[in-house]
Parts: structure tokens; C-alpha cells; sequence
């Protein structure tokens, strides 16, 4: 059976990717299986180009197929930051109550109650030295001034949904019917059913 070695050490994201993955015909791995390496930098400016770097250095690493994700969110009144720095916004050991104030900060300075935003994946499949498979998710919603919900990880409680009426962190195992990432990993499932 095929191996495909997902390549995340954040345990929200690494929920949601095992269920989106869930029944297919591939022997799914995390990083755990393998020796400890040092994470790669994600210095590249976009979603797409930090998945492919870190689904290349982690196949180098493992031998094995590997897939990564880059992911984040993008506030349109903040000219879509916090963007690729989603995960370091603030500082790499800010907790989410200070990032959410952050956030909160930038809106007023730019004289705005709330703005639209939105989750965006990039995926990447990478065997050795090629990537063979990338896609692309987003999910549009704005942003709430009282974070709401226990559910989810990250920016979810204060990302709300419209369609839904509530935040990201309110709707349970829905997330993934509509999230970014579900768009992302659903076309990788249809992929690897045609390989
Ligand atoms: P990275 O892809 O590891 O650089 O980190 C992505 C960061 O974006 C996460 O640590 C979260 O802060 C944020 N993020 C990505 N996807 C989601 C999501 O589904 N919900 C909430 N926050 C997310």
C-alpha cells in the first residue's frame, strides 16, 4: 500500500487532515514515524511556495511520498495580513487571545468595525525531488469582535461563516464540508484515486 507521510506537527491541522484522508487506499504516516528533523524554514511568500518547500525537504527526509500544507488567514482590512505569517503573527510564542487583539487593533486603525477575510491552503505532494500534486483551497467569511466557540484551532472562534451563521469554532465537524482545507484535501483524495 502506498505511504504518504503527512508532513505537520500542528495537531489541529493534523485532526482534520486524517479525517479528510480517512478510508482511502494509502498507509498514512506522520512525522512521528520518523527520526526527529529540524523543521524547515518558511520563508517563501506565498501559501503555494511554503507547501512545496516543506513537502520536498520532508519527502527528502522521510523517502517517502509527503504531503505538506500552508495555510492561513487573510484580513482584506489589513491588505490580507495576516497571511503566510498566520502562525507567527505576533511573535512565534503569542497565544491566540493576543493575536486575536492584534487583529482587533489593526481593524480600528484602519477605522473599521469588522472586515471580510478569508482561510486559504495550499497543498503539496512531493517523491523525492518533484512535486506531482498541488491544490488550492479557500473559504470566505469575516471577522467577529468577541471570539466565539470551543471547537477547531487557530483563528476559527473569531472567523465567522455566514452561510452558517456562526464561527469556524461553533460548527463542529462541519468545518471540513467547507474549510480550506477540505476543498485542498478532497482534490488530493480524487488525485490519488486516479494514480
Ligand atoms: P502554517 O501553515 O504551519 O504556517 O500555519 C498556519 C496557521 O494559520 C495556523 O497556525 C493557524 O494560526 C492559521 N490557520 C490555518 N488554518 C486554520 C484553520 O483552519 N483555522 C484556524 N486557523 C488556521
Amino acid at each position: 500500500m502506498t505511504v504518504l507521510v503527512v508532513a505537520t506537527t500542528n495537531q489541529g491541522k493534523l485532526r482534520e487532515i486524517r479525517e479528510l484522508l480517512a478510508g482511502l487506499p494509502v498507509d498514512v504516516r506522520t512525522l512521528d514515524h520518523f527520526s526527529p528533523v529540524v523543521p524547515p524554514e518558511e520563508n517563501g511568500a506565498t501559501f503555494a511556495e511554503n507547501a512545496r518547500q516543506k513537502a520536498l525537504y520532508y519527502a527528502g527526509a522521510t523517502g517517502q511520498l509527503t504531503v505538506a500544507e500552508d495555510s492561513g488567514l487573510e484580513v482584506d482590512a489589513m491588505g490580507g495580513a495576516p497571511g503566510v505569517q498566520s502562525a507567527r503573527f505576533g511573535g512565534e510564542h503569542s497565544t491566540y487571545t493576543e493575536k486575536f487583539a492584534l487583529i482587533y487593533e489593526a481593524l480600528d486603525r484602519a477605522g473599521v468595525a469588522t472586515s471580510t477575510a478569508r482561510f486559504v491552503c495550499a497543498l503539496a505532494v512531493a517523491d523525492g525531488d518533484r512535486v506531482l500534486f498541488e491544490s488550492r483551497g479557500t473559504v470566505e467569511g469575516e471577522i467577529v469582535r468577541e471570539p466565539r466557540g470551543d471547537g477547531g484551532f487557530g483563528y476559527d472562534p473569531i472567523f465567522f461563516y455566514p452561510p452558517f451563521g456562526c464561527t469556524l469554532a461553533e460548527v463542529g465537524e462541519a468545518k471540513s464540508t467547507i474549510s480550506h482545507r477540505g476543498t485542498a484535501f478532497r482534490a488530493l483524495r480524487t488525485w490519488l484515486g486516479t494514480r
